[in-house]
């Protein structure tokens, strides 16, 4: 037995949290398959909890949400695009697209007028993420896009930041090439729409920088790189069954590369587990600065040479995980503990690298 286990109490909690850092509207972020929790588990929870605005990367995405039953639910898609065919999915799920340049806003004023409809939008702007949006000296195009695109209604305009988690200084940045954009829109009278800008880490570190609503999506699994004391908590973990124990002598070896060996006789717990499912795969290093980079080197020095190991929770005690994590197993140091095949072992995992092909138990 292997699975995902999903706490619904634990994301319901962090909903709580991330409701009470802001009076802004709240898009729910729904990426890579609703940060690893499942698109349409995670999408319910949402509405359940008082979440009314979704946000979504993909086109398919916005299908499946449709498909089950997300009819009238406000869903922006965060990706500009100027290919056909998903140009006609979007005026086809009444998604709201983002228009990120003036090639995507003529392709979706072109179908949505063939089909004799409407398609609502928002504008992106890049202050400096360097991938959709228009540039700050665009504002001509963005312009048009609200004033001579009939077919179009925006409903609003917004930015992403690069360096929230890092950057107080790129943030604020970017915030205000965001807002002087945003001035010089309404400067022309036009009706912006919603603006936004922060997400998760600006949230938690600077709030909604005044504007009118947030885009959050690692908050609601816990994540918040660089922020402190959030309250927020991790809803997932892998379980998998120790399938087979067995003593080990001194001095044999244990795992792929035979670095590291028995000091003395070793009870082990085979777990048939590892990086495939998703453990000790993509611990974020944000090495933006030279003082992160020097500390990363630095510990990753002193767990190399005191070949320092991972570890994972048996009947409530932490065990050492000896040898290299492999793709599909891991041994465990049992030699403390009594327990055997059929226990359960309990392995924290990054919900965003877990195995999507995992079973997943929602508790
Ligand atoms: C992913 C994403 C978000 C949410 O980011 P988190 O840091 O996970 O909250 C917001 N806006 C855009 C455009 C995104 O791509």
């Amino acid at each position: 037995m292997k699975a995902f286990i999903i706490e619904k109490d634990l994301i319901r909690h962090n909903i709580e949290v991330i409701k009470s850092k802001t009076d802004a509207v709240i898009w729910g972020v729904l990426k890579y398959d609703g940060y690893g929790m499942g698109l349409v588990f995670m999408a319910q929870m949402m509405k359940e909890n008082g979440i009314t605005h979704f946000a979504v990367s993909d086109i398919e995405d916005v299908e499946k949400l449709r498909e089950n039953g997300f009819i009238d639910e406000e869903i922006l898609l965060l990706q500009s695009t100027t290919v056909k065919n998903d140009i006609k999915r979007i005026i086809d799920t009444g998604v709201i697209a983002t228009i990120g340049s003036i090639k995507s806003a003529r392709m979706l004023q072109k179908t949505a007028y063939e089909k004799g409809t409407t398609v609502k939008a928002h504008l992106k702007v890049d202050t400096g993420m360097g991938r959709y949006g228009f540039l700050q000296s665009q504002i001509d195009d963005m312009k048009s896009v609200y004033n001579n695109h009939l077919n179009i209604q925006v409903t609003g305009i917004y930015s992403h930041f690069s360096c929230a988690f890092c950057s107080k200084k790129t943030t604020f940045k970017q915030a205000a090439i965001f807002k002087f954009v945003v001035q010089k829109l309404k400067s022309s009278n036009i009706d912006t729409g919603m603006v936004h800008i922060s997400n998760t880490s600006a949230l938690f570190r600077y709030g909604s920088f005044g504007l009118d609503a947030v885009r959050v999506g690692s908050a609601f699994i816990g994540g918040a790189i660089n922020c402190n004391n959030t309250g927020l908590k991790n809803p997932g973990h892998l379980e998998c069954e120790i399938v087979e124990t067995k003593w080990l002598p001194k001095g044999f070896t244990i795992g792929y590369s035979g670095r590291f060996k028995t000091k003395k006789p070793m009870r082990i717990a085979i777990i048939p587990t590892g990086s495939y499912d998703g453990f000790m795969v993509g611990q974020n290093h944000d090495l933006c600065h030279i003082k992160h980079f020097i500390r990363y080197i630095l510990v990753e020095l002193k767990n190399w040479v005191k070949k320092y190991n991972p570890s994972v929770s048996i009947n409530g005690k932490s065990v050492p995980i000896r040898g290299r994590v492999g793709h599909g197993h891991v041994v465990a140091d049992i030699t403390d503990l009594d327990c055997g095949s059929g226990e359960v072992a309990v392995i924290n995992v990054g919900a965003l690298y877990i195995n999507p092909t995992l079973e997943k138990y929602y508790v």
